[in-house]
């Protein structure tokens, strides 16, 4: 995959993660400070728990992966699960802004009287 698809996937397509995704992702915009005050808190909060995953395995062990391989992850699994999300131009054939782009970036061609696929 491209530098460029990878960044379409992780930019333009957070509908399609995955909430085990999307709370990893928040423990990595935690500082380390951050995560240990927020970890601290989530021992009698419920909701914070549920917000950062501190307890749960499975969480835990995408964390300690890193960020990089985490984004890598989700590039290469919307590829897969869902290669309907890329959208490119019908004139040029390159990568569009967005799944719902009908104007292209590179080359200005538009397509609004296509359908919306989602
Ligand atoms: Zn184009």
């Amino acid at each position: 995959m491209d530098k460029e698809m990878r960044e379409y996937f992780l930019t333009k397509c957070y509908n399609w993660y995955l909430e085990e995704e999307i709370i990893a992702l928040r423990r990595f915009s935690l500082t380390a400070y951050g995560e240990e005050t927020t970890r601290k808190n989530a021992k009698v909060s419920k909701k914070m728990e549920a917000s950062y995953g501190f307890q749960n395995e499975k969480i835990n062990n995408i964390v300690a992966l890193g960020l990089e391989h985490l984004q890598n992850k989700i590039a290469n699994r919307l590829l897969k699960e869902h290669p309907e999300l890329l959208n490119f131009c019908p004139k040029c054939n390159r990568l569009a802004r967005t799944p719902k782009a009908r104007q292209c970036r590179h080359c200005f061609h538009t397509w609004f009287d296509e359908p919306v696929k989602f």
